[in-house]
């Protein structure tokens, strides 16, 4: 492919994702296909001679569409929002256009420092406390990981570095083998699997704290557990908090925690992987306090924050403790910038070398959607838009409901009255309620 061709099929390209992402919801958003389908419709090795670009996207069509999940259909409503908008996918482009691999500030400087300063720019959305922002006195920052594992992974290894040290400077006879066995670390017994994992791969032991009928871990349950560990000779030096769990979306009481976690020289970890994004809105923010007691803090933007995968935001307080944990210094990567203390090294803060320039997407979103656009999209409706359908109910005639006003949210309270009301009843109830609105939502106003 020359590059004249390159423009025309880009053209092409950028047509048929907006096809499909217009028609999506024609397409059966779960694919019909049986394990294995895949390998009958294509040959068993690769082509020896060139095929032409027709050939290709007719088996996107044949081969790929029939088995694809569509996460973006309209009727998907599977797992949890993988984001997606066009200013996102167009910096995508431009990314892999540009195709650096940002490891360190000389191998890319706009790739790093870019990063460094929308990592600034959503922590600010967030109303993070100062420590946590690069360009302030504080010693923290931000990174773009890959995904919250990743994130919860890295908090834990850095933590066990931290750990391991700290006991060897009081207690320099012991080996580093014997204070790793002793090592334990805690989570929600709601946390995701992701945390689990990390402690496997950490190689520490992983206890799950038990939950409240809220499915949040509360302060004295921690505490008890880590007195009983400590009077049993273990090392309590990690905590991984949720905020907004996997199966329930609760919120571990981290005002509570943080305060035992820095007490006992735990480090606290926040993992608000799916929720961490509404915390841009002023009425969700209160779910965040207690983030100043964390040593760091993560949540996806790529689920609910219109950055397409992948791009999960990763803050910590003390820059040095991750790079300190895995620094590596073969000649080859070194650059005369490295120690000014004017640069930083995203090679230090991740497992990989590698990594692309995924801060363009966030950039280019940040910038076309505006703050008040992104909250726009979290709360994805107004008190006015309920304002309209209640009084369309009322207008109707056929069901009969008030509102109520919570936390400055105009609510309809649906509540079941009548010592004759039957199942059948509330179903007609919803059906016209889901009419109404979906007729409401329908209006271009809307
Ligand atoms: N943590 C929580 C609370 C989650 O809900 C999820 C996934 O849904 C994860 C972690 C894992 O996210 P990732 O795929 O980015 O590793």
């Amino acid at each position: 492919m020359d590059v004249a061709e390159f423009r025309r099929r880009g053209r092409e390209m950028v047509d048929y994702v907006a096809d499909y992402l217009e028609n999506l919801e024609q397409r059966p958003v779960y694919p019909d296909v049986e394990p294995g389908y895949l390998r009958s419709l294509i040959p068993t090795e690769a082509p020896l001679e060139p095929e032409t670009y027709e050939d290709i996207m007719k088996d996107v069509e044949r081969v790929v569409m029939p088995g694809v999940t569509h996460w973006h259909s309209p009727y998907f409503y599977a797992y949890f929002p993988a984001a997606s908008s066009y200013p996102a996918m167009l910096a995508d482009m431009l990314c892999g256009a540009i195709g650096c691999i940002g490891f360190s500030w000389a191998a890319s400087p706009a790739c790093t420092e870019l990063e460094t300063v929308m990592l600034d720019w959503l922590g600010k959305m967030l109303q993070l406390p100062e420590c946590f922002i690069a360009g302030t006195q504080g010693h923290g920052g931000g990174v773009i990981q890959s995904t919250a594992s990743e994130a919860t992974l890295m908090s834990l290894l850095a933590a066990r570095c931290k750990a391991i040290r700290w006991v060897l400077a009081s207690n320099p006879e012991k080996s580093e083998a014997e204070i790793l066995s002793k090592l334990v670390a805690y989570t929600s017994d709601q946390a995701h699997s992701s945390v689990e994992r990390a402690g496997l791969i950490g190689g520490v032991m992983m206890r799950k704290v038990p939950t409240d009928n809220s499915y949040a871990v509360t302060g004295d349950i921690l505490k008890k557990m880590v007195e009983e560990d400590k009077a049993a000779g273990l090392i309590p030096f990690y905590f991984c908090a949720t905020l907004g769990t996997t199966p329930s979306c609760a919120f571990d009481h981290i005002t509570e925690l943080g305060p035992i976690c820095n007490k006992e020289n735990m480090w606290m970890h926040i993992d608000a992987a799916y929720a961490g994004s509404a915390f841009i809105c002023p009425e969700f923010r209160h779910l965040l306090n207690g983030v100043e007691f964390a040593d760091s803090f993560n949540f996806n933007a790529h689920k609910w924050l219109l950055i397409n995968f992948d791009c999960s935001a990763m803050w910590v307080k003390k820059r040095s403790d991750i790079i300190g944990a895995f620094k590596m210094e073969p000649l080859y990567l070194k650059h005369e910038n490295q120690e000014s203390g004017l640069v930083t090294d995203y090679r230090h803060w991740q497992i990989p070398l590698g990594r692309r320039f995924r801060s363009l997407k966030m950039w280019f979103v940040f910038r076309m959607y505006g703050l008040k656009g992104l909250q726009a999209h979290i709360r994805k409706g107004s008190n006015e838009l309920n304002q309209t359908l209640l009084k369309r109910i009322t207008k109707s005639r056929e069901i009969h409901l008030v509102p109520c006003q919570l936390s400055g949210r105009f609510v309809l309270r649906f509540a079941i009255c009548s010592r004759s009301t039957e199942s059948h009843h509330i179903q007609q109830a919803w059906r016209h309620i889901t009419q109404l609105t979906f007729e409401l939502l329908q209006e271009p106003a809307h």
